[in-house]
């Protein structure tokens, strides 16, 4: 496929230069290639570092879904690539997009790939893009990027003004010591995680965000309410009882289901939704509580603040502290980290520059 792209670019005579890599970034860049659309005038636009994850595409589909796009949108450009590797999700191949002077940098993969590009280019200035591919892609069906349609994705990202987003940072308690994740969606324990614990990844792949309905099915029936002390913007912890906490950035998860409805991802604060339902009638108290009358039905009828019951609260913090009586199954933006004993929560408001 590369051959392909490169042998479409030399037809439109549009290439000006294709050279091997020799910026640090080589252990991830394979190939350089400069090249000129529309009408060229020997200036490249912009230098596009594309970190993509290998297992969830293919780099000839995406290149020539990169080159169709920008030539389309008129905009002259560069493209590096880096791709991500078992051990190295993004954080390495975003450090070296940067170190070889991208000004845009294209997360091509999952959730994963997406956070940990997001990770290293938070507060460099650096614009990011994303071109999902995988199942879940919170981030972008929160901020409507295509999906599944690389083509349109890159097209967004030659032709979007970068709008300002916020990013969260966890810094997790677990049995090997402390570690700091940051989060563009939304972390959390409770049923979220152990829908993702419970989701089959062969079903997941087959079909998509139902393997997570079915799972959800599977955690609510293991929910138990979990005894934790919770400090909120600074203030005295309280005790506390919930089985499911997240701490959003942004408001919708799998399936479309709209969990926070404030959350905005461009409004400096997290939004917390915390669920303390136990057994069946609860429970579907809570969930009405959430997905209707704080989802679809203020979504047609307005309303003001997210309503809070006995059963589920919602909260806007900028930081947030956790102890749990007994560890949790802990999950940032989709991933499963592991058990945790405990964590705290910030805020980085306009950390990324999203294109
Ligand atoms: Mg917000």
């Amino acid at each position: 496929m590369t051959v392909a792209v490169f042998a479409m670019l030399i037809t439109r005579g549009t290439v000006v230069r294709q050279s091997d890599c020799s910026s640090p970034s080589s252990a991830w860049s394979s190939r350089r290639w400069r090249f000129g659309v529309g009408a060229y005038d020997g200036a490249v636009a912009t230098t596009l570092g594309i970190v993509w994850n290998p297992s969830k595409g293919d780099k000839g589909e995406l290149a020539s879904a990169a080159v169709a796009a920008f030539d389309r949108a008129g905009v002259a450009a560069e493209f590096l690539w880096f791709e991500t590797t078992k051990d190295d999700p993004g954080q390495g191949p975003a450090a070296a997009a940067l170190a070889a002077g991208c000004d845009t940098i294209v997360a091509a993969g999952g959730d994963g790939t997406v956070r940990a590009v997001a990770e290293k280019l938070a507060g460099t200035g650096v614009s990011v893009g994303i071109v999902p591919q995988g199942t879940g892609n919170l981030l972008a069906r929160n901020l409507e990027i295509p999906i599944a349609d690389p083509r349109a994705a890159f097209h967004r990202v030659a032709t979007a003004s970068p709008r300002s987003v916020d990013m969260g940072w966890v810094e997790i308690d677990t049995a090997v010591g402390t570690r700091k994740h940051g989060f563009v969606v939304m972390a959390g324990f409770g049923v979220d995680a152990r829908m993702l614990n419970e989701t089959d990844d062969e079903l997941k792949a087959k079909i998509g965000w139902m393997a997570y309905a079915e799972a959800m099915g599977r955690a609510l029936t293991a929910s138990e309410l979990v005894d934790f002390t919770l400090s909120v913007n600074g203030a005295t912890a309280a005790r506390v009882k919930a089985h499911t906490m997240l701490i959003g950035n942004c408001g919708t998860i799998q399936g479309g289901m709209r969990i926070l409805p404030d959350a905005r991802p461009d409004d400096g604060v997290l939004d917390v939704l915390m669920v303390s339902a136990a057994g069946v009638g609860e429970w579907l108290g809570a969930l009405k509580t959430i997905a209707w009358d704080n989802g679809l039905k203020r979504l047609f009828a307005g309303g003001a603040d997210a309503e809070s019951t006995d059963f589920a609260e919602y909260l806007t913090v900028t930081e947030l502290g956790v102890e749990l009586a007994e560890p949790q199954p802990f999950e940032i933006d989709g991933d499963e980290v592991g058990d945790v004993r405990g964590f705290s929560v910030t805020v980085q408001p306009g950390a990324l520059s999203l294109r």
